[in-house]
């Protein structure tokens, strides 16, 4: 990791745009050392990874710690209990077993649904329609606050439309009068910004390639 790589780019993104440092597949003390300079917000997608590193940084109090990956309904409760905010949750199945859970263990997670724009088979999400149709339903479970959507591009589209997809994902977070969109990661951070993210997910762009 090259710290003066983190401050550039912090410097080229706008102030209410959030910085998510995508932490998977990376080791605690390259999170501590980020850390260190005021990167408080830090994404994991795999909940044992995620909290052994948690165990060991413990005392860093300010951390804010992201659950973005796919959600196991085994992994649900320890993911309450540990993440402060979930990015990926994909079905209203495991929202209400979340909203469930979070009533028992009285907690209260910030939750961005996770969205699908394309037909890319091998990602997860709300499709749109259903989102809509069911928003009454979401809007009355307990012990969540959903503060926006979530969404991963397929791999390989142009910059154009990237910029669609993202588009899209930020009018239906308007439309629901949410304001959060997590979209953009180290390939299409730039698109994800024009197009109106608040939470960019960057891994290999602050940390270096993962090996
Ligand atoms: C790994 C991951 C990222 C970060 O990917 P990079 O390309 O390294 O920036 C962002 N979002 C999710 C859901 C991920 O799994």
């Amino acid at each position: 990791m090259n710290l003066s790589n983190y401050l550039k780019l912090k410097n080229k993104i706008p102030s209410n745009v959030n910085i998510l440092a995508v932490s998977k597949g990376f080791k605690s003390q390259e999170i501590k050392t980020i850390q260190n300079i005021g990167q408080n917000d830090f994404g994991e997608s795999k909940f044992q990874e995620a909290y052994e590193k948690q165990l060991i940084l413990k005392d860093l109090q300010q951390i804010n710690w992201h659950f973005i990956g796919r959600i196991q309904s085994n992994k649900i409760r320890k993911i309450v209990q540990n993440f402060k905010y979930i990015h990926s949750v994909d079905s209203f199945e495991k929202l209400h077993k979340i909203s469930n859970i979070s009533c028992e263990e009285k907690k209260n997670p910030l939750i961005m649904l996770q969205v699908k724009f394309s037909n890319d088979p091998n990602k997860g999400g709300f499709n749109p329609e259903l989102l809509i149709l069911k928003w009454r339903e979401i809007q009355e479970l307990k012990n969540i606050s959903i503060s926006g959507l979530m969404t991963i591009n397929p791999k390989g589209i142009s910059s154009k439309e990237n910029l669609e997809l993202f588009k899209k994902c930020r009018s239906l977070a308007d439309s629901l009068q949410l304001p959060d969109c997590s979209m953009g990661m180290s390939g299409d951070w730039q698109e994800a910004i024009e197009a109106g993210s608040t939470w960019l997910r960057l891994g290999s762009l602050i940390f270096g390639e993962r090996a």
